[in-house]
């Protein structure tokens, strides 16, 4: 029977080690840095919006827990602000089917406790290089999904697959009950994509959290400029009151719903930033075992597109349909790259993507962007490709596709 560890107890590692424990055959091991209760009590991780085909994963390995009680998010609307602060531009765009985000500490906390209901062995304790190198011995498969964390280290950056090499943008963000209601549709909610050009963007994405559906106030800002005020680490509710203040001075009309806010506990703030990352996915240990690193670990892109957890879960079910396919042989090091490269297939479409968004918008996504507020197809097929950004590729990335795409429609 294979034996497996799978080192961090996030949106991947969490997904891989649960789904894996439902096919009979497979000893499972999770080493998480923090217990359930522990997670619940600690701060805000990530905004997590998570589309269709991410949420399929979950539904089909039977995680969506908070599914009926999360705000099911049916849209994904943008807005530019004018110099003088005015809305220059505003559309939605439906999606066909809805996305959802739960905190983090409510779902990484709820999937450890269904992980050891399920037969996993989970260790609680954080782990370094060291532990790494005399633990990979005793398994067959040891998979690194620590997100950002140190164990990164073990896997070379990719400097072709990596153009940044700093972090572009300063993030920033706060988790509030209160928001009026959007007026432009009272009737479903949407994920809202505000860009204040040569300053950054504010998304406002409603979500689950411990004390119920809230809605997520970030900024993403461009390193130096006016909304990379965080880095003092402020308290919680100085940290809410500089991004209403923020608010309130480039996008009056966000504001206007929000002069009501409070956060939704202690710990729902959050500030930082980090560079954009693909990683050759084999790492080496002193010992000379080889480890596969998963998710965030190997490809880290900025969350300007909301990505992270969406691939994070499109890598578990890749991973997991490349060890069910290896059965009893030995997941050796060119099993281990096979597995990334199948990821790798779908992965690089969002790295591209993404690293193209965090650059100022080309004529021809501007006249993009404009053509959306009067046709709704081209909104639709924006607001789609987020739960699946291969398609971008075809009509968005590229001046010649995009005009012919227009011309189309
Ligand atoms: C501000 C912000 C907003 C975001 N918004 C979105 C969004 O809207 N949509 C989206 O799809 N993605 C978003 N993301 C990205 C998303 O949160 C991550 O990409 C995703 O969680 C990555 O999953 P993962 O499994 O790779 O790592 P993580 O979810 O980060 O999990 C890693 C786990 O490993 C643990 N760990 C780390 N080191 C060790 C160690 N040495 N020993 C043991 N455990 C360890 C950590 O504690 C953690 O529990 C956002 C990220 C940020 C920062």
């Amino acid at each position: 029977m294979p034996k497996i560890l799978i080192v961090g107890a996030g949106q991947s590692g969490l997904q891989l080690g649960l789904s894996l424990l439902e096919n009979d055959g497979y000893e499972v091991t999770l080493m998480s840095a923090r217990t359930p209760d522990e997670i619940r009590a600690g701060r805000v991780m990530s905004t997590q919006c998570m589309f269709h085909l991410a949420l399929e994963h979950e539904r089909e390995h039977g995680l969506n827990f908070w599914e009926a009680e999360t705000v099911k998010v049916e849209g994904l609307g943008v807005s530019i602000a004018a110099p003088d602060s005015s809305r220059a531009l505003d559309w939605v765009g439906k999606l066909d089917n809805y996305a959802q985000s739960v905190d983090q500490r409510v779902k990484m906390a709820g999937w450890l406790e269904k992980f050891e209901e399920r037969g996993g062995k989970l260790i609680i304790h954080g782990v370094t290089t060291s532990d790494l190198n005399s633990l990979a011995g005793m398994y067959d498969l040891v998979v690194v999904a620590a997100g950002k964390g140190e164990l990164v280290q073990l896997f070379d950056r990719i400097p072709e697959l990596s153009p940044y090499t700093q972090p572009q943008r300063a993030l920033s963000l706060a988790y509030v009950h209160g928001l009026k209601p959007r007026p432009e549709h009272p009737d479903f909610s949407a994920v809202r994509f505000n860009i204040i050009p040569g300053v950054g963007e504010l998304f406002i994405i409603p979500a689950y959290t411990l004390s119920g559906n809230c809605e997520i106030l970030f900024f993403e800002g461009i390193p130096g400029g006016p909304l990379d005020v965080f880095t003092d680490n402020p308290d919680p509710q100085e940290h809410l009151d500089r991004i209403l203040s923020l608010m309130r001075q480039y996008l009056p009309w966000e504001y206007d719903r929000a002069t009501e806010v409070e956060l939704t506990d202690s710990r729902a703030t959050l500030a930082g930033g980090y560079t954009p990352v693909v990683r050759n996915a084999v790492g080496e240990l002193p010992s000379g075992h080889a480890v596969l690193g998963m998710a965030d670990v190997v490809v880290a892109n900025d969350p300007i597109t909301g990505q992270g957890s969406n691939n994070a879960s499109k890598c578990a079910a890749s991973y997991l349909d490349s060890i069910l396919a290896n059965g009893d042989k030995p997941f050796d090091r060119q099993w281990m790259k096979g597995a990334f490269d199948k990821y790798w297939e779908y992965a690089q479409h969002v790295t591209i993507w993404t690293n193209a968004m965090l650059q100022p918008p080309p004529p021809h996504v501007l006249e993009i962007i404009g053509t959306a507020a009067a046709k709704p197809a081209v909104a639709r097929r924006f607001a789609n490709g987020f739960q699946d950004p291969s398609d971008f590729q075809h009509w968005f990335l590229d001046p010649d596709k995009a005009a012919a795409y227009l011309a189309s429609v």
